[in-house]
């Protein structure tokens, strides 16, 4: 067995700072820092001009971060809102995809703040293989966004998966990222991490298929889902795709909370949102990495 995560009582304590599980009103704040800007995977909703849709609101493309880069800009943001609480990262793309990346700047934030919570998004596709090491790099909260937990669903939303160095279509690449996110949210939820599966409601794919999909992430010992509504990007090979609406999302939700615990409050915020829930400041913080922003 690997080392847990922190002591359950630590990882409470961090559930309870943490802005998206506790919904708007929350005082906390998080911060995400876009340092991610590679994906391994394409999503059939998503070009990759824009911000990962599966956590992250398509706007412009937010700006790329270095290690170093994030590292000051969480310093310079910590200063100024204090009540700060959580780094996440969510993309702009995958935020696995460059593992080394996420790693440099989880260790250069961790050796300033050893306080803060981790959270980090993905599309699960390399959790088996980095799932140990996040947890010992101290990341306490993870969210993979799981559309579908059958193939054949599944290679309708995904056009191909990129792993091992062969790109995989269909029903083939469908399976190795179905596969690849349920044993990584096994083995983090094992290890003690809290674990949200965000869904997006996709009108003639997977809206049936949806409480099966909650049913899994509660069997793999997942806290909460987010089922979201499909953003359309211009230019996606969904971008005609009729939507589902607010009272569709809320009759899934209300329907799937039965057996599992649902989130109701989530904005898909961009991948360099800062502040309160209620209060985006990340406009402040643009383009002013070299500690000269006021
Ligand atoms: Fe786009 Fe995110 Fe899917 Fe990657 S995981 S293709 S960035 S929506
Ligand atoms: Fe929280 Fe949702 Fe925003 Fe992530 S995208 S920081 S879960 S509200």
């Amino acid at each position: 067995a690997g080392k847990l995560a922190a002591t359950k009582a630590e990882i409470a304590r961090k559930t309870e700072t943490h802005p998206c599980f506790n919904g708007c009103g929350s005082q906390y704040a998080r911060m995400h820092l876009p340092i991610a800007p590679k994906c391994n995977i394409q999503c059939n909703y998503c070009v990759r001009k824009f911000d990962c849709p599966n956590e992250s609101r398509p706007g412009v493309t937010t700006e790329v971060l270095s290690p170093e880069e994030a590292a000051r800009k969480y310093q310079m943001v910590k200063e100024k809102i204090p009540n700060l609480k959580v780094v996440g990262i969510a993309g702009p793309g995958d935020s696995l995809a460059e593992f080394e990346k996420t790693r440099r700047t989880l260790e250069l934030i961790r050796e300033a703040d050893p306080e803060v919570t981790f959270c980090l998004s993905t599309n699960g596709l390399l959790l088996p293989l980095y799932a140990d090491e996040l947890v010992q790099l101290g990341v306490s909260h993870v969210t993979v966004t799981m559309n579908a937990v059958n193939a054949t669903i599944g290679a309708k939303i995904y056009k191909h998966v990129d792993y091992m160095g062969n790109r995989y279509y269909g029903e083939v690449g469908a399976a190795i990222l179905m596969a690849n996110q349920m044993a990584g949210l096994k083995r983090l939820t094992a290890l003690g991490v809290v674990c949200k599966v965000n869904i997006v409601m996709l009108k003639g794919i997977n809206e049936f298929h949806i409480p099966i999909v909650v049913a899994k992430a509660k069997e793999l010992g997942c806290e909460i889902t987010n089922i979201m509504q499909m953003i359309p990007v211009k230019g996606s090979a969904f971008e005609n795709m009729p939507l589902t609406s607010n009272k569709e999302i809320t009759e899934m939700r209300k329907k799937c909370e039965l057996s599992m615990k649902q989130m109701y409050h989530c904005r898909q915020c961009r991948a360099d949102a800062i502040g309160t829930l209620d209060n985006d400041q990340s406009i402040n913080f643009r383009g002013c990495t070299g500690g000269s922003c006021s």
